[in-house]
């Protein structure tokens, strides 16, 4: 090895992102991941006869340092792009919310609410930072601007898909960076916004991600969970099963708590801001099926007998020859990290939630279901509590050279991984010592796309509720 030797604890999107930036002459890169596959949140996995992303994954037009990252590995030209449809769920019948004609149709909602709502968002898209919104209930913003009734029918429902319980603990910067997002692609000059995914999924930006990193001569080892990181002379030495490494710079790039229990010489100060952030999870059932439901990517669920928050059918944006004809479906629900659900067995999870896709779609029949699977995931994202930014672990540690950059650094924004990338490149530049953030990558406005949205309906950005 030459130069200093720098070890990333984590291989989700952030952790090879990261070595895809601190990669480069004067340091080699190890990335250490627990699980057997790198790729995190972002890995992919079999259902059935396909094998597609564990977790639905769609890409945004306005996805700058996404569509950079697939320029750099040669995967952008893979990109396919589609204008998708969405519907709204509640009392047992699908409300289309696609456009202002739909959005003045919808029945659940008078006038008055109607127009509250527009002004909400639009109020929402001009402001220009999130952070004077911490201080605020987002409950109590949005109910102060768009009134109690259009809250109880839109923004609950939104919220409760997004954050489930946690949704009363958020602030108002969390839905500012909703309509953000929703927003960027009109801000960037596109007309419209549009779902993309790249030829093959995750699985394959995880794999070319990683054997260009290989090539670069970074060292990715999956199945390998770090135990502890403990100083060693000027560096630090890091434990995993099979064995003690040495480095020079370590980063963790894994969730607060997991990062306090690997760090044991982190000052108790330091560990309780790790073990104080609250996170939010997923437990997720797929659904390979025979055919179709109603060609919508996201449909949001706004009846909470049923056990999941949305319908997400990913082939409304996925070629179903990439899945081999077959329709694949998605029904998250998120829960706090410490919630029940998670010790649920895998067979009732999916039994409830195909009971009640059957109920919701009633041409849909048992002999269409090729196979189910449940993912989970604890740690999602931080929840953005009140005055969040006050509180968020800083990067640099009481150990120098021991590093923590994990997606709960990442403030008023919507979590993803065109964040995420951001995110590591600043990080990046921080922990080698560059002030300033890197050029923004230029954006390619991509195919034409269609007609502009005329006025805002409601927030229907459905990566968003990714
Ligand atoms: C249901 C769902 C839908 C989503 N939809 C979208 C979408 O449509 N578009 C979009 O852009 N983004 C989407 N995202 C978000 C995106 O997946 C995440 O923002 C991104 O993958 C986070 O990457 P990360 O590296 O920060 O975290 P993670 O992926 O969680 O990576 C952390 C890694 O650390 C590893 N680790 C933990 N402990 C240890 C240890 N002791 N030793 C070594 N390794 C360890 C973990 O195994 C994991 O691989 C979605 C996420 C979910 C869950």
């Amino acid at each position: 090895m030459t130069g200093e030797s720098w070890c990333i604890v984590g291989g989700g999107m952030l952790g090879l992102s990261l070595a895809h930036k601190l990669a480069g002459p004067g340091r080699t890169v190890t990335v250490l991941e627990a699980s057997p596959r790198l790729g995190g949140l972002a890995d992919a996995w079999r259902l059935g006869p396909v094998a597609w992303d564990r977790f639905y994954h769609v890409t945004l037009l306005s996805d700058r340092h996404l569509r950079g990252l697939l320029a750099d590995i040669g995967l952008e030209d893979q990109l396919r792009w589609k204008t998708t449809k969405t519907d709204f769920y509640s009392g047992g019948t699908f409300h289309p919310l696609n456009n202002a004609i739909d959005f003045l149709r919808f029945k659940p909602l008078g006038l008055v609410s109607k127009a509250r709502l527009a002004a909400t968002i639009i109020y929402g898209s001009l402001l220009k930072d999130g952070v004077s919104l911490e201080k605020i209930p987002v409950e109590t913003w949005l109910t102060r601007l768009s009134g109690r009734r259009t809250y109880e029918v839109i923004w609950r429902p939104l919220l409760r898909a997004k954050l489930g319980d946690n949704s009363k603990l958020v602030s108002a910067s969390f839905i500012w960076s909703v309509i953000n997002r929703f927003y960027a692609a009109r801000r960037a000059g596109m007309k419209t916004e549009m779902f993309g995914y790249v030829r093959g999924g995750y699985g394959r930006i995880v794999e070319r991600l990683t054997a260009s990193l290989r090539e670069r001569g970074v060292a990715c080892a999956a199945g390998a969970p770090v135990s502890a990181i403990r100083r060693h002379g000027d560096g630090f030495a890091v434990e995993t099963q099979t064995g003690v490494q040495r480095f020079d710079r370590v980063v963790v790039t894994v969730p607060g708590a997991l990062a306090a229990r690997i760090c044991p010489e982190l000052t108790g100060e330091e560990k309780n801001a790790l073990t104080g952030l609250r996170y939010q999870g997923v437990v997720c059932t797929s659904v390979l099926l025979k055919r179709g439901l109603r060609g919508r990517y996201l449909t949001y669920v706004a009846d909470e007998t049923i056990p999941f928050t949305g319908v997400i059918e990913m082939t409304a944006v996925v070629d179903a020859e990439e899945l081999g004809g077959h329709a694949l479906v998605y029904l998250p629900r998120y829960v706090p990290a410490e919630d029940p659900l998670f010790e649920q067995p895998d067979e009732a999870i999916e039994a409830n939630a195909i009971t009640m896709l059957l109920r919701m779609y009633p041409d849909l029949k048992r002999d269409d279901i090729v196979a189910t699977r449940v993912a989970r995931a604890r740690h999602v994202m931080a929840v953005q509590r009140l005055n969040y930014s006050r509180s968020v672990p800083p990067m640099d540690t009481s150990l120098p050279g021991l590093s923590i950059v994990n997606s709960s650094q990442i403030i008023n924004a919507n979590l993803n991984v065109d964040e995420t990338i951001a995110f590591a490149t600043r990080a990046a530049s921080h922990l080698v010592g560059q002030p300033g953030r890197e050029a923004e990558p230029a954006l390619d406005p991509g195919p034409t796309s269609g007609p502009a949205r005329a006025a805002p309906g409601p927030v229907v950005d459905a990566s968003a509720a990714a």
